[in-house]
């Protein structure tokens, strides 16, 4: 194969760059050809790129303010000669460096496993087949091909449109798609002009292509970007940011306060060695450190449990928005219901009939309805099908109609070990089945009548047509299939049951309609127009008029049992669910009452009210909000309507989440507030534009990130809520000591040994807390509420006045029994790390005690508890802890002490929680009972 580095490509003819290729553009390179460039050009995909190595994101660990003042103690500390302090600060630096690196790998790992769920597949002709492959896998000289909602997996020289038009705004920052065509551009054409090359990452926005690759991974254009800036995997979300924003401003005020501290000590003519210690302790006890991590931390977990749960994450801040969700907007066919479809029933000619029969197994009779013994005969209609589209005139529609059926279709039907399935569309699926049950096979009406061109389905075109060789020389002819409203708009006449063209009567092929869709039946109509033989093109103009309507095929598409469930769990969790379907309004309705969706409801007779497109596009904008607000079910919508409708919404100050698969459904997913992308079924452009993809396209996923969202929010806050009392316990025990100039209660390293080990033993378990019972029982979180509520103000406040009580306490009372100030000190420090532990526990749950959550629930908890106790017994026996921590071995009564203060602290936050509860659920004025 050439070397093509250095020839521009787009100055080449198309079959000159396929011939340096070595490659075929119609029958694509061979598997063993693919299998050996894939060895030598490697996979297609962009060199892993970290903007800073291991060393310097374990040296950016140190960049923090508090551990500046660290160090500068420890150096001070040095200076006068403490070696041993100034070694064990220097030394929990360095091992709190180490955690915070470790953990900010796992959390990065955590993330870097999305991406890789998200791989991607691309169509190309392989061995003269069309097969879709891992994006990874293309090499030079294979043949991609393109349609609306792809990503170009690699640069490729096209070598066929059809209108295709390539949104490169990745590349080049053009927003407007860039039409393309198969050109021989002057050399000097810069990569955005290049009208004839399709670059890797941009978006098809429409239309179709098939192009050779010529650059893949690194090679490509976009490769070649990426090298220049790199990639950041940045974990911050709103929340995070704020955070950060509080802890630093919290570090400024402590350290301000520790200056002021060792000033005031200096004045007063204390020891300036001492009271240097003291303004350290006070820094190093007041800064809650390990709040970012343990955020990251926290996130990072709600994350891989979505991923669990088949919500894949693609913009980290989703996971704080999901907590908040209002409103879910989701499709219907797929997401609500299984997408598998089945033909149940038929009108052809002016004759109906039911399909016996489920699933995609192509066994089942077709049974004229009225007639008690009227089978379909298959044999005749086999026969009848060989004369399909060859103008001689045809004594029944219901054939024409199946073959339409068969024929307009992209989807195949496959028989493996007796179990029938398709591939494709499974809407497409169903009317291949139907054609089976009645003694047609699509194959060989395929080979009879093949395929000359086709338009695609489209969500915005409702329809699809395909144009086809007629038999023997013969006329060719154009089959159509879509919306009812849509083809019968294309029809100006209709085949009668015994095959003659009559006059179309369009009410009553309506009514028809109106019949099936409200027993929530999905509707698809048929239409023929017949073309001169030697058409070989077939574009919108060629089905604008003229068509012969053939009939309808309606089928049944189950809801998701799931899908039921998730939806009584939203309505529980006071969210609203919302259809948005470009279905029929009638299907939609009644989809929408199986699966329990709640909203306005008719007055005469109950039912659900389903918005039309087309009455949204007459609901002047002052009123949309409204009907978006109260309505359940939005038929027949187009994607430019999706994003009103979430519009209207946020007007309302909703949290929306909205699903979408198509490329127009792009912005809708852009402006809500999650956007929700179909991962099996969604087009690349709507994957790329939304917040989250589902890996199973199920509506449950959705609601089980809700659910895993309101878990962050709340591990997050159980987090706050057990780590600032400690800080605040000891900045306040400093205070009262620095302030009554006693000597300090707990030493700067004894403080660090806190805070460090508990953050890691007791904190962090929280993150693994499981989702509470009644999370779902609960209304979303207001996004503008603060994090810390009055109430956990108030607790924290308390927790903390408890820590300093206790802690003093002891540190007197130890002192009193005329035990040495180390042991006192070793006492107090107990307190603190005991208090801590079994307030853990009640922080399990914010508002219940934890026996609501289950004492075993979080096995993590109990782990974090047996080390905790461990490493108190090292730091108070171990005698080279006690000379590093300067502390001393303590007895049964000082133990006995430190234990019953901290379950007298747990039953007080215990009793706390009680009679706010208490209070929460006693009603304002208590009626009173009447005595008899
Ligand atoms: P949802 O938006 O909930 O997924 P949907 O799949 O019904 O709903 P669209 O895919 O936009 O929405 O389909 C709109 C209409 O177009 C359908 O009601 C049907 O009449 C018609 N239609 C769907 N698929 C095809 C197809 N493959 N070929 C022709 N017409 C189709």
């Amino acid at each position: 194969m050439a070397d093509l580095a250095e020839r521009p490509l787009h100055h080449l003819p198309a079959h000159e760059v396929v011939l340096l290729l070595e490659s075929d553009p119609d029958k694509g390179l061979t598997s063993e050809e693919a299998g050996r460039r894939l060895e030598r050009f490697g996979p297609n995909v962009l060199p892993k790129f970290r903007r800073h190595g291991p060393l310097v994101r374990f040296l950016l660990q140190f960049h923090h303010p508090l551990i500046y003042v660290l160090l500068a103690a420890a150096a001070i500390t040095a200076v006068l000669g403490e070696w041993v302090d100034a070694g064990v600060i220097f030394g929990v630096v360095l091992v709190n460096a180490m955690v915070g690196f470790i953990q900010e790998s796992r959390a990065e790992k955590a993330l870097d496993a999305l991406v890789s769920m998200m791989k991607t597949e691309a169509t190309v002709r392989r061995d003269g087949r069309r097969t879709k492959i891992p994006s990874a896998q293309i090499v030079p000289g294979d043949v991609v091909l393109l349609e609306s909602g792809d990503k170009v997996p690699a640069d490729l020289r096209l070598v066929a449109v059809r209108e295709l038009r390539i949104d490169e705004s990745a590349l080049t920052g053009e927003s407007v798609p860039v039409e393309k065509a198969d050109l021989v551009l002057a050399p000097e054409t810069v990569v955005a002009d290049r009208r004839n090359m399709a670059f890797s990452g941009t978006l098809v926005a429409y239309g179709q292509g098939r192009g050779v690759a010529v650059g893949t991974g690194a090679a490509t254009e976009l490769g070649r970007i990426h090298q220049l800036i790199g990639e950041t995997t940045e974990i911050a979300t709103p929340l995070t940011k704020k955070l950060a924003y509080f802890s630093k401003v919290l570090t400024a005020a402590i350290l301000g306060l520790a200056a002021v501290t060792f000033l005031l000590g200096l004045w007063r003519g204390q020891n300036p060695a001492e009271i240097f210690m003291a303004a350290v302790a006070l820094a190093v006890g007041a800064i809650p450190e390990g709040l970012p991590a343990a955020v990251t931390i926290t996130l990072a977990i709600g994350v891989s449990r979505m991923a669990q749960r088949h919500a894949v994450i693609r913009k980290l801040p989703a996971v704080e928005t999901l907590g908040s969700t209002t409103v879910i907007c989701s499709d219907k066919t797929g997401t609500l219901t299984k997408n598998e479809m089945t033909v149940q029933a038929i009108l052809a000619g002016d004759r109906t009939f039911d399909i016996e029969g489920a699933g995609y197994e192509p066994a089942g009779e077709i049974r004229e309805v009225g007639r008690q013994s009227s089978t379909v005969n298959r044999e005749e209609v086999a026969r009848q099908a060989v004369t399909v589209g060859s103008h001689v005139p045809l004594d029944t529609a219901l054939c024409e109609l199946l073959t339409a059926g068969a024929l307009c279709n992209d989807a195949q039907l496959v028989e493996q070990e007796g179990r029938w399935t398709i591939v494709g569309d499974p809407t497409e699926g169903a009317l291949l089945v139907a054609a089976k049950k009645a003694g047609i096979d699509p194959g060989q009406a395929g080979e009879r009548f093949p395929r000359i061109d086709a338009i695609p389905f489209e969500s915005e075109r409702q329809y699809m047509a395909t144009l086809h060789r007629g038999d023997s020389g013969r006329e060719a002819v154009i089959y159509l299939k879509g919306a009812v409203e849509k083809t019968l708009r294309l029809c100006d006449r209709m085949l009668t049951a015994e095959g003659s063209e009559g006059a179309l009567d369009a009410p009553s092929v309506l009514g028809q309609t109106d019949a099936y869709a409200g027993r929530g039946l999905r509707v698809l109509a048929f239409a023929r127009k017949s073309a001169p033989a030697d058409r070989a093109t077939l574009s919108d103009r060629d089905v604008e008029e003229g068509l012969t309507f053939l009939g309808l095929q309606a089928m049944m598409d189950p809801p998701r049992p799931e899908a039921i469930a998730a939806v009584r769990a939203c309505r529980t969790a006071g969210i609203a669910v919302k259809m948005i379907t470009g279905d029929h309004a009638l299907t939609a309705r009644a989809v929408a009452a199986q699966v329990g969706l709640d909203g306005r409801k008719r007055p005469e007779n109950g039912e659900l009210v389903a918005m039309t497109g087309q009455e949204l596009a007459a609901t002047p904008p002052e009123a949309l909000a409204d009907a978006a607000d109260n309505t359940a079910v939005f038929a027949r919508v187009s994607p430019e309507q999706k994003l009103r409708l979430v519009e209207a919404l946020q007007a309302r100050a909703h949290v929306v989440a909205m699903t979408g698969d198509g490329v127009n459904d792009a912005p809708a997913l852009k402006q809500a507030d999650i956007g929700v992308a179909m991962g099996l079924g969604g087009t690349e452009v709507a994957k790329e534009a939304a917040d989250m993809v589902l890996t199973d396209d199920n509506f449950a996923s959705i609601e089980a990130a809700v659910e895993e969202g309101r878990c962050v929010f709340d591990n997050l806050t159980k987090f706050i809520v057990w780590t600032l009392p400690t800080n605040m316990g000891e900045g306040l025990v400093l205070l009262t000591a620095i302030a009554a100039g006693s000597v300090l209660p707990i030493l700067p390293v004894q403080i660090l040994w806190i805070n460090m080990t508990t953050a890691v033993a007791l904190g962090l378990m929280l993150a693994f807390e499981p989702k509470e019972p009644g999370i779902m029982r609960r209304p979303p979180r207001d996004p503008g509420q603060p994090i810390l509520t009055g109430v956990l103000v108030e607790r924290i406040v308390l927790v903390a006045l408890l820590m300093l009580a206790g802690a003093y306490g002891v540190f007197l009372w130890e002192q009193q029994r005329a035990l040495s100030i180390e042991a006192a000190r070793t006492a107090a420090v107990n307190v603190f790390v005991m208090v801590e532990l079994f307030y853990l526990f009640n922080c399990r749950s914010l508002d219940h005690s934890m026996f609501h959550v289950g004492v075993f629930s979080n096995p993590w908890i109990w782990r974090g508890v047996a080390a905790m106790v461990g490493l108190q017994l090292l730091l108070t026996y171990v005698p080279v802890m006690n000379r590093l921590f300067h502390t001393v071995p303590i007895d049964g009564t000082a133990w006995l002490l430190i234990v019953t203060i901290s379950v007298l602290v747990y039953l007080i936050v215990g009793f706390e929680k009680r009679l706010r509860r208490w209070w929460l659920q006693a009603p304002p004025e208590r009626p009173t009972v009447a005595q008899p």
